[in-house]
């Protein structure tokens, strides 16, 4: 719970930013808005506004601790049940967050903290969304995707083109399966596979899709040497014995023969690479929210209720690996504030270090003491 003071000091900065703040919706008259309070972040939903300057007024006004909007347009954005609304389409849109991801340092500060390694961690999936998959495999063109921080420590990847709009949840699935690898089967990469006494092929380098993404994967981790294998799980004696035969085994992969080199149960053991290749690109497509066409995601501009920092659209890939969320996201840049802080780890904002902190009080930059108060691990005082 946050308490009455700490929310009434938030509303009052988030009220203000909102003043000051030009937000872009398109089509805004289309879609379906939600909000929520620090407690939750859709307490209520089915809301629609006719412009932008009546939705600037009611974040003004009313002022929520999260505010959403569909990816959907709708003829009757506010009719419920939802099949009431009457839906046109909506974009692909990819929700990645740094808690789908299983990362060590979770284990550390826990799920609620985000950590730089967090932050790297999930940008690099967003990337890898983007660059392995969205364009290479689906053909959309960079100018097609939209890219948005989140807020807290995760990216919104958008597709916007005429083709997916009319998807249905059915089709956008077979698209999030195929992203995830969801039942993959490795024997219809190995068509040789557990055949005694014959030739191992598999995959090329050069062929479409999940093959060829396994192959150069492979390829890759040849090339880069002994310890890239020992990643991929392989027993050390045997990745030493491909990366001595590197030559050889890239020029057999290439042509699709996976057996250049002696692998003792050699079925299981690239099934066993496999596997784990896929899982490693699996991570964190987040289905539900890809797939459900009636989900409510952030409105690009707007404040997350759980730091502070607002939901930045990010103009390109080249723009999005040099993004920096505890800079650019910063959306309470004048003043500062006297907070007591709890336990809190180091942590870097608007390139400046910060902390660690132990039971103490302080005065910080507001966007700093904020993040700390919506985090949960400090509080105002005077
Ligand atoms: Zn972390």
């Amino acid at each position: 719970m946050l308490d009455e003071k700490s929310a009434k000091i938030a509303l009052g900065l988030f009220s203000h930013y909102y003043a000051k703040t030009d937000l872009q919706v398109s089509k805004i008259n289309e879609r379906e808005f939600g909000f929520g309070n620090f407690e939750k972040k859709i307490d209520f939903r089915h809301q629609s506004f006719k412009d932008v300057s009546a939705l600037k007024k009611y974040l003004v006004e009313k002022t929520p601790a999260f505010a959403s909007y569909s990816s959907s347009l709708y003829q009757y954005p506010e009719g419920r049940p939802m099949e009431k609304k009457l839906w046109k389409g909506s974009n692909l849109i990819f929700d990645l967050d740094a808690n789908d991801l299983n990362l060590e340092c979770q284990k550390v500060h826990g799920r609620s903290w985000v950590c730089q390694n967090c932050l790297d961690s999930v940008k690099r999936e967003a990337i890898k969304l983007i660059e392995e998959f969205l364009v290479p495999d689906f053909g959309f063109s960079k100018d097609e995707i939209k890219i948005n921080f989140s807020g807290n420590r995760g990216y919104h990847i958008n597709v916007y083109n005429d083709e997916i709009f009319t998807l249905n949840s059915q089709a956008r699935k077979a698209i999030t399966d195929y992203i995830a690898g969801t039942n993959m089967s490795i024997e219809k990469f190995f068509p040789t596979m557990g055949q005694r006494a014959t030739r191992l092929t598999g995959p090329k380098d050069t062929d479409y899709g999940w093959g060829g993404k396994l192959a150069n994967a492979m390829i890759g981790a040849i090339e880069k040497g002994v310890d890239a294998l020992i990643a991929l799980g392989i027993d050390p004696v045997i990745a030493r014995r491909l990366y001595n035969n590197k030559a050889r085994v890239i020029s057999g992969i290439k042509s699709g023969n996976w057996d250049m080199v002696r692998i003792p149960k050699k079925a299981e053991f690239w099934a066993n690479v496999m596997k784990r290749m896929a899982i490693a690109q699996r991570d964190s497509i987040d289905k539900n929210v890809t797939n459900d066409i009636y989900h409510l995601i952030r409105i690009p501009g707007t404040l997350h209720g759980d730091t502070g920092l607002a939901g930045k659209a990010i103009a390109s890939v080249a723009q999005l690996e040099s993004f920096d969320p505890m800079k650019e996201a910063i959306a309470f840049r004048q003043g500062v504030m006297k907070i007591h802080a709890d336990n809190v780890p180091s942590f870097a904002m608007h390139g400046e270090d910060y902390g660690p902190y132990s039971n103490q009080d302080i005065e910080l930059p507001v966007y700093a003491a904020m993040y700390l108060v919506l985090k949960r691990v400090a509080k105002p005082i005077e």
